[in-house]
């Protein structure tokens, strides 16, 4: 875990949020090659829930709402995690997160804990000019409540019928009694919600689909399967809503945590909010002449955890001649930079054709022009932040107008004529 966080900062994926001022606890900022990665991992995630089907359509929700949607949907009343004080030095903790042994983690004092309280996770804000309870508006703890609220709008304007879904990424807010774990769990952090609206019959079948799908997904983003499990949560544990819940569960390097949860919503949600707000929220069935309120099941992912599994699953070190080589294995597709171009030197003879190199692939590829240091050490720093391709234009490429592109995991090499340079990139990111 210690040399992952070092490579983040060294490289510039992820820092301390405020760092000049010592920090904020509990926030990070994502650097320039860490935007990168976060962002691929989002438009994966979104390519394989919207634009690969047919049956899910997106949408962008307003993190600030109407408070009656917290009143509705349980948040304010429910919403809550159980707070103790160790009584000897003060700090607070998650009940359930305490150690068997009943120990303080900080002071080490035995079974020195207040009785628990219900702490709401939400954070509170004002909105408008007038700090009083009637303009009391809370940040968005989840996103799956700006899909309920539009169910009626996008079922309307697509004239979609269950089963169909909603998916939408964005921030969400939790006043987290202890977070930590680096980025794994934060006050301020990304999701990747999708809820899936089904006739009520069908919403066990579905949550079995959700459950193996999700799953398949971050197999197939190179997380290897005995690194992830599927965990379903026993009856004391389900939310109030819910007839059934799995966690899809990395094994970070602390032990096992939650990546994912796969909900069966049931018609909890569609239901509060009729209550609520007066709205019909059922669906009409033409076929059987009848309404119904959709069941929903709901895959719940964080981009933050997502991409720090995909780092810590990605990193590996390697001895290469003697040397170390650090190494990130990530998925092609999740690459913050997918080519790096290298001019073996820095004389001026090789800089035209090395524009011109890097003018034929930046309009289709995330590119990195790096021409400082031996070309072995540049070799070693794209791999470390696993770049797939390195192209080398060497003083022979003045002659044969070819280059040399080097994969990371094999470090084979091929010399490759600079007119079938981008089809030859291509090929290998669309295999
Ligand atoms: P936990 O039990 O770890 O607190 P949760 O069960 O409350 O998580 P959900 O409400 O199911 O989490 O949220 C869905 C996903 O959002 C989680 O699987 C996780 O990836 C992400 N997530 C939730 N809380 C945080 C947080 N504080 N920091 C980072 N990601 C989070």
């Amino acid at each position: 875990m210690d040399r992952v966080v070092n490579l983040t900062k060294r490289r510039g994926l992820i820092f301390p949020s405020s760092e000049i001022y010592g920090g904020f606890r509990s926030t990070w900022d994502y650097g320039p090659l860490g935007v990168l990665l976060k962002r691929n991992v989002k438009d994966a995630w979104w390519r394989s829930m919207v634009q690969l089907r047919d049956d899910v359509v997106g949408i962008d929700a307003a993190i600030l709402m109407a408070p009656r949607v917290w009143e509705a949907s349980g948040h304010i009343a429910t919403f809550t995690d159980p707070l103790v004080d160790c009584r000897s030095c003060k700090e607070r903790f998650r009940a359930d997160h305490l150690p068997e042994s009943g120990a303080c983690p900080s002071c080490g004092a035995k079974a020195s804990f207040t009785e628990a309280r219900q702490f709401n996770l939400m954070f509170k804000t004002f909105v408008g000019p007038v700090e009083d309870d009637a303009s009391v508006a809370f940040l968005r703890p989840e996103t799956a409540q700006g899909i309920f609220v539009n169910f009626k709008n996008v079922q309307t304007a697509t004239r979609r019928k269950p089963p169909f879904g909603i998916a939408q990424v964005g921030k969400s807010f939790r006043n987290e009694i202890t977070p930590g774990n680096f980025t794994y769990r934060t006050r301020e952090f990304e999701q990747m919600e999708m809820e899936f609206f089904v006739p009520p019959a069908d919403g066990p079948k579905w949550f079995e689909y959700w459950v193996e799908e999700r799953f398949g997904w971050y197999v197939e983003h190179g997380i290897p399967e005995g690194k992830l499990r599927i965990r379903p949560h026993d009856p004391a544990e389900l939310s109030h809503y819910s007839t059934g819940t799995s966690d899809i569960e990395f094994e970070y390097p602390w032990g096992w945590g939650e990546l994912e949860g796969v909900a069966n919503r049931t018609d909890y949600d569609l239901k509060q909010h009729a209550e609520f707000s007066g709205e019909d929220l059922t669906f009409f069935d033409q076929e059987a002449d009848a309404h119904y309120v959709p069941h929903v099941i709901e895959p719940a992912a964080g981009a933050d955890r997502a991409t720090l599994a995909f780092l810590l699953a990605a990193y590996e070190e390697e001895e290469v001649n003697g040397e170390k080589r650090i190494l990130l294995r990530l998925d092609k597709r999740l690459a913050p930079t997918k080519v790096a171009v290298l001019p073996l030197s820095r004389k001026e003879t090789l800089a035209p054709l090395t524009a011109e190199v890097a003018g034929i692939l930046r309009p289709h590829f995330q590119i990195d022009l790096d021409d400082a240091g031996s070309i072995g050490r540049r070799y070693r720093r794209q791999d470390e932040v696993g770049t797939p391709y390195c192209v080398t234009v060497d003083f022979d490429s003045l002659e044969d107008r070819s280059v040399t592109v080097r994969e990371r995991d094999t470090m084979k090499q091929d010399r490759i004529p600079i007119t079938g340079l981008r089809a030859y990139v291509r090929d290998r990111f669309e295999s």
